[in-house]
């Protein structure tokens, strides 16, 4: 392997004499699966190599800038554009009197993925923010009376545009927890949400390589910039305020990344419109295939692309195993997973028509408020979904959720010692064992909490919810329930047998399936006058919805077929 290096603006082939300047691929076997996850000491990812078989010789390429940094100003735009014009054509720029619009297609020139030890099994796809979904930064932020901080709040959506066309989200995840700090970030920052839509987590540090000292790396979507480390003169930034953010002559206000804490903006310096956990109005990412549940154990090794062709290559007990998918035309997508032993399973998605692919089809676009039955016909939860996991837990959970919105904070969790966040459910607590309750805590209730309340379900499909357990007027001074809880609070039905009492996971239908826990730390305890036994989800839910301080949510898999290696299960209901 010749190693090269080759100035920012340039593309070219070693080896061969094909021009791929326009050809976006990545992935580098030498690099790939070196730090464990974002390493902010990396250098840019100007170049990047790709060997192997697909390519005559080893190929070096410049993926980022696809020309120099032009000087401020060369056409009417404003100079907030000019860090974004240096990835063009992939990043596009317009601007009326208010605002700067941003287009990208959500897919970064750089590696992917690689270094990520905490997956949920997505991948990145392109995301069409363009036209009315593209980005938009007001181009005279206005200070605000009172800032925000974006700790436990903001957890949906982006926070921040970076000037490469990636969104940039809140340091915590939906759960509250700093996703750099549980490896779910890969070595630039980034790692893909649930509508397979790749956005960082943290200030994106490598960009700085591509559009100098002297520009932002990003943009708060308050409108302040985020430059990186250093001040454009190469000093350390003085005086920070909580948000990374300060104001200086040369500047005005803006925000800069950092190696701890809170990564990039901690807030909004500037007004900011919060609408169901996240700014507003922001572009949503479109979904093609439902989101899957955390791949415990996984780690991703490598991330290859050329053309519309990708391979998400992982190691997990002791396999590796691939994720390979090729773009379509009109939007579909072909996946191949090949497991440990070479064996392929295909799946092609195609998004659904109409858009709006996080909502299944036929759903009430009405407000909700009105019963319809059992995890029938509710309202999912307003907001577009900026591909992050959803607080309810997925997209049919979301759909069969109640018309509202649980408050989360992030700061109330739901824990378990058997079984850790997106685990395997041991099978003692299910229909092939024992069929007792897991043992639960919870930690973090805000002040003022009466009673606790704990809800299991599971959603086998869009419209569908299934619950397993349904537990009301949890003492307040109570924090954990063990194995087997018994005499704790009051026990309400489950929809396997329609009788008061836990009905364990015990699913006839193949495959792993994942169960929600979700536990409420509530105001006052729950009035319901009907007997315990006609207490379903929705009936429970509806009872405390005005009651709920926070909630916390506890996700476990169950894949029976681990337990009865596939034998046909008669009658039995899940
Ligand atoms: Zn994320
Ligand atoms: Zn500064």
């Amino acid at each position: 392997m010749k190693a090269i290096s080759v100035p920012l603006a340039c593309v070219l082939a070693l080896g061969g004499s094909a021009c791929v300047a326009c050809a976006h691929l990545i992935g580098d076997d030498s690099h790939d699966g070196t730090a464990p996850h974002y390493d902010f000491s990396i250098a840019p990812p100007q170049a990047v190599q790709l060997r192997g078989s697909q390519l005559r010789g080893d190929v070096i390429l410049m993926a980022q800038a696809q020309r120099p940094l032009q000087p401020v100003a060369v056409n009417a735009l404003p100079a907030m554009a000019a860090p974004f014009q240096a990835f063009a054509p992939k990043v596009k720029v317009r601007a009326d009197g208010q605002f700067l619009y941003v287009e990208s297609d959500g897919m970064p020139a750089h590696n992917m993925m690689v270094g990520i030890t905490s997956w949920q099994q997505q991948v990145p796809l392109p995301q069409a923010y363009a036209g009315n979904n593209a980005w938009r930064i007001p181009l005279s932020p206005v200070p605000s009376k009172n800032p925000v901080s974006i700790k436990g709040r903001f957890l949906r959506g982006a926070v921040a545009i970076a000037v490469n066309g990636i969104p940039i989200f809140n340091p915590q995840n939906n759960r509250g927890e700093v996703s750099q700090e549980i490896g779910e970030l890969d070595q630039w920052g980034g790692h893909c949400g649930r509508a397979d839509d790749y956005h960082y987590h943290a200030a994106p540090l490598h960009l700085q390589g591509v559009v100098g000292r002297g520009q932002p790396i990003a943009c708060a979507l308050d409108g302040y910039p985020i430059y990186g480390l250093a001040e454009p003169d190469g000093s350390t930034p003085s005086k920070l305020d909580s948000f990374n953010g300060h104001e200086t002559t040369a500047l005005g206000y803006h925000y800069h990344g950092s190696t701890k804490y809170p990564y990039i903006n901690g807030g909004f310096h500037g007004e900011v419109v919060e609408r169901d956990g996240q700014v507003d109005p922001q572009p949503r990412a479109q979904p093609v295939r439902q989101d899957l549940p955390p791949l415990r154990g996984a780690r991703i090794t490598g991330f290859t692309a050329k053309d519309k062709s990708y391979s998400l290559k992982y190691d997990v007990s002791g396999e590796t195993r691939y994720v390979n998918y090729v773009l379509n035309d009109k939007g579909s997508v072909k996946f191949d997973f090949v497991d440990g032993r070479g064996q392929v399973r295909s799946e092609t998605f195609t998004p659904r028509p109409g858009g709006g692919g996080d909502r299944p089809p036929g759903e009430p676009k009405g407000k909700g408020g009105q019963r319809k039955g059992p995890g029938k016909g509710d309202r999912p939860p307003p907001p577009p979904d900026r591909g992050e996991a959803r607080p309810s837990g997925g997209a049919g959970g979301a759909v069969a959720m109640a018309s509202y919105t649980p408050k989360r904070t992030g700061n109330f969790a739901l824990l378990s010692s058997a079984v850790a966040s997106g685990g395997a459910l041991p099978v003692e607590f299910t229909g092939d064992g024992a069929s007792v309750t897991p043992p639960l805590e919870w930690v973090g209730a805000p002040p003022g909490t009466k009673s606790f309340a704990v809800i299991m379900h599971h959603v086998p499909g869009p419209g569908e919810t299934k619950w397993y357990w349904t537990l009301y007027n949890i003492p307040a001074d109570v924090r954990s329930l063990s194995k087997n809880a018994q005499g704790v609070g009051t026990l309400g039905n489950n929809s396997v047998n329609g009788r008061a009492g836990y009905a364990p996971p015990h699913s006839k239908g193949p495959g792993a399936k994942t169960y929600i826990l979700t536990a409420y730390a509530l105001s006052a305890p729950v009035q319901i006058s009907a007997p315990p036994s006609q207490v379903n989800r929705d009936v429970l839910l509806a009872a405390m919805k005005d009651l709920i301080l926070d909630s916390a949510e506890l996700k476990v898999v169950y894949d029976r077929t681990a337990v009865t290696g596939g034998q046909k299960q008669g009658g039995r209901k899940p």
